[in-house]
């Protein structure tokens, strides 16, 4: 196995000095070496085909010794030197003071036709910024990062990836709903992957430490090799960067909203300042329409982190980078023009994307009430979006009436919608309007399917997919991951073979656990 090791982050960036791996605080330091645990049996799981070309290995390096060992922190490849990177956070809105990666650890960056990617085991082991916790990750979880990582980045939402899932061979205990019932959990191993693991928390820790020196070093850094077109080093270049940091997020999160993604923990520590969908913890996708859901059960309370307020919450969270940067532009009103550019662009692009959804080139005043009249109908009752939208594109506004076209997307609601007259009154004066509307666009019904079929993905790892694939691991068989794996490579066409995988939710997976229930706890 040879890899193109390029290593910047551990070579340009100050380190903890300390080599003992203890529960600290550390200070003036943006990493602290750290060797992975070493696990008692490790196997390979799963690997993604997609990154294992992406960072310069083929299908035999992935069956070798070397890559069962580096992948699973059993081996440190030579002429590397692994760390843990220090950040702080809001959690929940909290300050919480140094988080930094408590179970994760990077191994290296390797360069592969012109791209860097560093790469990080997740589940690897205690490092100085475990706090309380023991540095593990389970099964459970690191399937729904591993599968979810790669069928992100195939539905064009910004993501980190991976590259492996790995058994570590070990037990660990978790009390998956926090409600006393603690058992013993496979533990594993992912290996992530991105070109930086950087976090909004990344730069706010130097703001909290009042470290001007140490945040002007990492914000340079990350200027130098990820925005490397700006020049200047000073206030002009970094509000540059903060405007670009804020243009990301912001295609990161209508990105979300366009297929139904909700992260459930945007917390600053998990907001990637390159825009990536970083920490796949308790995310879920929608199923019902439903801009007040969360799967997270931690949130279930003030529902800070519901799909709805996703993008209320990405400029909170940019509020507070722009507080850190602060300390070295020193320029409040510029940094808040920026943050207005979000709040007045957010609206207009989340309209143009619905737009997109549904087939219609957005102009004035009536189009806007007609996605918003959409929105309040698609929450009369439990109706399944990504179904709706993608059987939407099947309407032949020449050849259909509203009736016609309501029949088509019958399969999308959870109950039979001929039982509630309300309901169809409403669903049919929506359609009306709707079909009006498509008789003026231009394009053919086969040519707007096509554009919309491209927006609309057919396959998303629902949260009961997801569950399956654990239940069946969790028994040793992992079949369904590759199967879920390959699916989500291609979740725009239609692969009449996989048609299983285009129905809604069952209803065994309404209220049950992982489905539609997820704690932090993983
Ligand atoms: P999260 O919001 O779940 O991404 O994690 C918040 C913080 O807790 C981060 O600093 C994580 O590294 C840390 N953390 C989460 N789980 C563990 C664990 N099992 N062991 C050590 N640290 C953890
Ligand atoms: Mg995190």
């Amino acid at each position: 196995m040879k890899l193109n090791i390029q290593d910047t982050f551990n070579k340009k960036l100050q380190a903890d000095p300390s080599l003992r791996n203890y529960r600290r605080q550390v200070e003036e330091a943006c990493f602290s070496y750290v060797t992975p645990r070493i696990p008692s049996n490790p196997s390979v799981v799963h690997v993604s085909d997609d990154m294992l070309t992406a960072i310069g290995l083929d299908a035999d390096d992935a069956k070798s010794e070397s890559f069962r060992k580096v992948f699973s922190g059993a081996e440190v490849m030579p002429n590397t030197s692994p760390y843990a990177m220090c950040y702080a956070g809001h959690q929940f809105g909290h300050w919480a003071g140094q988080l930094g990666d408590g179970r994760a650890i990077n191994l290296c960056e390797v360069k592969n036709n012109n791209t860097s990617w560093a790469l990080q085991l997740k589940g690897a082991g205690e490092t100085p910024y475990s706090r309380s916790a023991d540095g593990l990750a389970v099964l459970r979880s690191s399937i729904r990062e591993h599968l979810c990582s790669e069928a992100m980045h195939h539905l064009g939402v910004p993501t980190t990836r991976s590259l492996s899932l790995s058994l570590t061979g070990d037990e660990v205990m978790r009390d998956m709903l926090y409600d006393g019932n603690a058992d013993y959990e496979k533990g594993a191993v992912v290996c992530r992957v991105a070109p930086s693991f950087l976090r909004f928390g990344s730069y706010q820790i130097f703001m909290a430490r009042e470290d001007k020196d140490t945040l002007k070093t990492i914000v340079d850094y990350t200027i130098n090799h990820f925005h490397s077109h700006i020049i200047n080093r000073e206030n002009e270049g970094y509000l540059q960067f903060f405007q670009e940091v804020v243009d990301k997020t912001l295609d990161m999160v209508l990105h979300w909203q366009r297929v139904g993604f909700v992260h459930g923990v945007m917390n600053t520590d998990n907001m990637s300042i390159l825009g990536l969908t970083i920490d796949y913890g308790p995310y879920g996708w929608l199923e019902g329409y439903d801009p007040e859901w969360t799967p997270n059960t931690t949130d279930a309370q003030g529902k800070r982190y519901r799909y709805g307020n996703q993008p209320n919450m990405a400029l909170w969270n940019l509020m507070q980078l722009a507080n850190a940067l602060n300390v070295l532009v020193d320029d409040v009103p510029a940094l808040e023009a920026i943050l207005k550019t979000y709040q007045l662009a957010y609206p207009k692009r989340y309209f143009v994307m619905m737009g997109q959804k549904i087939g219609v080139v957005t102009q004035g005043e009536s189009d806007m009430k007609l996605i918003q009249e959409l929105e309040q109908v698609l929450q009369l009752t439990e109706t399944d979006m990504t179904i709706f939208f993608r059987l939407l594109s099947d309407i032949d506004q020449v050849a259909m009436n509203e009736q016609d076209a309501l029949n088509l997307v019958k399969e999308a609601f959870y109950v039979t919608i001929e039982e509630i007259d309300d309901l169809q009154h409403s669903w049919l004066s929506w359609f009306r309007k709707y079909l009006d509307r498509l008789t003026e666009v231009d394009a053919i019904a086969s040519d707007r399917k096509k554009k919309m079929d491209a927006v609309n993905p057919k396959y998303v790892l629902r949260n009961y997919m997801a569950q399956l694939a654990i239940d069946k691991a969790n028994d040793g068989d992992y079949a369904l991951i590759d199967e879920l794996y390959k699916l989500l490579k291609d979740p725009y066409s239609d692969q009449p073979e996989n048609q299983e995988w285009f129905a809604k939710r069952p209803e065994w997976a309404r209220n049950k656990v992982g489905c539609s229930m997820l704690s932090c706890s993983s």
